[in-house]
């Protein structure tokens, strides 16, 4: 299957500043495409879409994306999923004003756990996720943090956003064993993804 990218929008002053990890040269062109990416492994493999600022080098023609397309594709991953994406697990903790150790600590959460969901190292496994909605909710969150013995402070008004849809654009699924997955294409978030070198 090839990375085929699909660009929707050029963008061409930015990236202009951005050098090559390739062969570090300025000048890198970048582009926001929909792009097709393999996740998980042979059989299990699917193809999902994220869309993503894809930077092109025009010197040597290496093409690689940012730690803002790993997210967009951690993403996509997680709607694949129906779980809380990174962003709304550090909304949620970040609605009741609590730092990672208070969090873990009311919650009984591993805080080095947390930390993981919250950086896209590891999805969270149904039961965990359906667990971090129901604390969505002040009421139950006041309930864990009384049980906990953790005091609280206000929580924030502000919401955590909306649910990502469910990825609609699968287009292989083979014996996907759903609950706690490692995404195959990213084994932690790095600076930057060679992607192919054009031809
Ligand atoms: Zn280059």
């Amino acid at each position: 299957m090839t990375e085929q990218a699909n660009v929707v929008e050029k963008k061409s002053n930015e990236g202009r500043d951005r050098a090559c990890p390739g062969c570090g040269k300025l000048g890198v062109q970048v582009e926001v495409c929909s792009q097709p990416f393999l996740y998980g492994e042979g059989d299990r493999a699917v193809e999902l879409t994220a869309t993503v600022p894809l930077y092109s080098c025009s010197a040597c023609g290496l093409q690689f994306l940012d730690r803002i397309g790993e997210e967009r594709r951690h993403e996509a991953v997680c709607a694949y999923h129906g779980v809380l994406t990174p962003k709304q697990i550090r909304a949620l903790r970040k609605k009741h004003r609590m730092s990672r150790s208070e969090f873990a600590r009311a919650t009984s959460l591993g805080e080095a756990t947390l930390a993981r969901w919250e950086r896209g190292q590891l999805i969270q496994n149904q039961a965990y996720d359906r667990y971090l909605r129901l604390l969505q909710d002040n009421a139950n969150f006041e309930r864990v943090c009384l049980s906990a013995n953790v005091p609280r402070s206000e929580p924030d008004a502000a919401t955590i956003g909306p649910d990502l849809p469910r990825t609609t654009t699968i287009m292989t699924v083979k014996n996907f064993r759903s609950g706690l997955t490692r995404e195959s294409f990213s084994p932690s978030l790095r600076s930057y993804t060679p992607l192919r070198r054009r031809a």
